[in-house]
C-alpha cells in the first residue's frame, strides 16, 4: 500500500516540483521509473533544510521544491527563523486535514480524550506548533492556549480553570516547576518542541513537583507536527505519521542506512507519502534518536523513539561526539544538590573543541561535588568536562527553548 502511494507521489514530483525534477535527474534517476519502489528509496539523494531555503530564495514565494501554487493552499505557516531567513511551510486543505489527524493520534497516545482541558504555553501564531491546536479541538479537549512568556497567567490559568493537562517546552517545565507553590489539578504534562523530555531526571523532577507523570511529543516543521507521541508506558515516543510519511534511520556522518532494530541509534530522515504542497523525499531532520522496534506494553507495535539530541547543537570533542542535552541529563543525576540547569560555554567557536570542555552547572559550591560530576561525565560520555558549579538560579532561564551552549566566552 505505501509503495503504490509513494510512486504516485515520485510521479508528482516529476511534474510539479522543478527542484525534485531537477535534483533526481542530477542524481541519475531521470524519470519515476528510474527512482522504483519504496524498497530501493536509499538509493536517492538528502534534501537538506539548506537547498529549500535556497530554493525559496531562488524561486519566491514557495520555491521550486513546492508543488502547489499560493493559490492552491489552505495555509501557509513560516519557520521561527532562529537559524536564518524565514521559510515558507504551505499547507493544502488535504494536508491541514492530515496534520490534524497526526496530531490527534499523538496527543491521544499522551491520554488526552474529550472532556480533559489543557493549557498549552507553546508559541503557536505563524508557527506549525499552532496546527497541534486543531488536534486537540478534534479529540473534544478544552483548550486554554495561555501562550508564551507569562508565567503569572500560566499559574491563573491553573489555579482558576483547573485543567488535567499542562503542554510546555521542557525549559519552560523545569521552570514552572521551581515555581509552583500549590497542588494542581495537572494529571499529564506534554512536553515537546526540543530535545530533553525523555530525560529520566528532568521527568522526576517534573512529576515530583506537579504530581503528574511526563508525556513527550516530537514534530518537525517541515513534515508534520506532533508527529510522535509518547503512551501511558512511557516507553519512549510512537510513531504517528504512518501511511503519511515514511521513515528511515541514517548514520549522521557517512549518511548510510542504520538497520531499524531494538536499541539501534541514528539521525531521522523522513519522505512524505501524501504531502501534496511541499512534498519532501528523504528530509534530513537533524533528530539524532535511538529507536525501538518491539511491541510496546500498551499493546501498540508502531515504531517507538527517544530523541538524544539534534545534531546541529553537537559538539565534537576530540573526536566525541557530545550532545548539550546528554550532558544536562547526565548532571541531572545529581539533583537535588543541582538545580538541572546547565550552560557549556566553549573556549573556541565551532563544532570542533579541545578537552577539558567548560561546563557550568548550577548546584551546591563543593569542589567534591564538582569532582563527582566530573567523573560522572568522563565516564558516561566519554570527554573530559571542566566543571565549574554556579549559584542557583544564576543561569539563564527560557519560558521556550533554553540555550545550553554559549560561545560568548569563546575565542
Ligand atoms: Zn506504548
Amino acid at each position: 500500500m505505501s509503495d503504490e502511494v509513494y510512486r504516485r507521489q515520485v510521479a508528482r514530483l516529476f511534474e510539479r516540483s522543478g527542484f525534485y525534477r531537477e535534483k533526481l535527474s542530477r542524481a541519475g534517476f531521470v524519470s519515476p521509473a528510474d527512482v522504483g519502489s519504496l524498497a530501493d528509496i536509499a538509493k536517492l539523494p538528502f534534501t537538506e533544510t539548506d537547498e529549500l531555503r535556497q530554493s525559496q530564495a531562488a524561486h519566491p514565494p514557495l520555491g521550486a521544491h513546492a508543488a502547489v501554487a499560493v493559490s492552491e493552499t489552505a495555509r501557509i505557516y513560516s519557520t521561527s527563523g532562529t537559524s536564518g531567513t524565514p521559510l515558507y511551510i504551505p499547507l493544502t486543505k488535504a494536508d491541514v486535514e492530515d496534520w490534524r489527524a497526526i496530531g490527534r493520534d499523538t496527543y491521544s497516545k499522551n491520554g488526552l480524550k474529550a472532556g480533559d482541558s489543557v493549557v498549552t504555553t507553546f508559541g503557536a501564531g505563524p508557527f506549525v506548533a499552532g496546527a497541534s491546536l486543531a488536534a486537540f479541538e478534534a479529540i473534544g479537549c478544552a483548550h486554554i492556549p495561555v501562550g508564551v512568556g507569562n508565567t503569572d497567567k500560566v499559574l491563573a490559568a491553573l489555579k482558576q480553570l483547573k485543567p488535567q493537562a499542562l503542554a510546555c517546552t521542557p525549559s519552560y517545565g523545569l521552570y514552572l516547576s521551581e515555581r509552583i507553590s500549590f497542588k494542581t489539578s495537572i494529571e499529564r504534562i506534554i512536553v515537546g518542541g526540543e530535545p530533553g523530555g525523555g530525560e529520566e531526571n528532568f521527568r522526576k523532577k517534573l512529576q515530583g513537583a506537579f504530581g503528574a507523570r511526563v508525556y513527550e511529543i516530537m514534530g518537525i516543521g517541515d513534515v508534520a507536527a506532533s508527529l510522535w507521541g509518547e503512551c501511558e508506558a512511557q516507553a519512549g515516543m510512537h510513531f504517528s505519521g504512518e501511511g503519511w510519511i515514511h521513515v528511515e534511520l541514517i548514520d549522521p556522518d557517512s549518511g548510510k542506512a542504520v538497520a531499524m532494530k531494538d536499541g539501534a541509534k541514528g539521525e531521522l530522515v523522513y519522505t512524505h507519502l501524501k504531502r501534496e504542497a511541499a512534498p519532501l523525499l528523504r528530509f534530513r531532520s537533524r533528530d539524532h534518536v535511538q529507536v525501538w522496534t518491539a511491541k510496546c506494553d500498551c499493546g501498540r507495535a508502531s515504531l517507538r523513539v527517544r530523541c538524544i539530541g539534534r545534531t546541529d547543537d553537537m559538539l565534537i570533542v576530540r573526536g566525541v561526539n557530545v550532545f548539550p542535552t546528554a550532558v544536562r541529563e547526565v548532571v541531572a543525576r545529581f539533583q537535588p544538590r543541582v538545580t538541572g540547569a546547565i550552560l557549556i560555554r566553549p573556549k573556541r567557536r565551532g563544532v570542533k573543541q579541545e578537552p577539558p570542555l567548560p561546563v557550568c552547572i548550577e548546584g551546591d559550591n563543593d569542589s567534591a561535588l564538582a569532582e563527582k560530576i566530573g567523573a560522572e561525565l568522563r565516564n558516561a560520555l566519554t570527554f573530559t568536562p571542566e566543571v565549574r558549579l554556579v549559584p542557583p538560579q544564576s543561569l539563564p532561564r527560557s519560558d521556550y527553548k533554553s540555550k545550553l551552549v554559549d560561545y560568548s566566552e569563546a575565542k
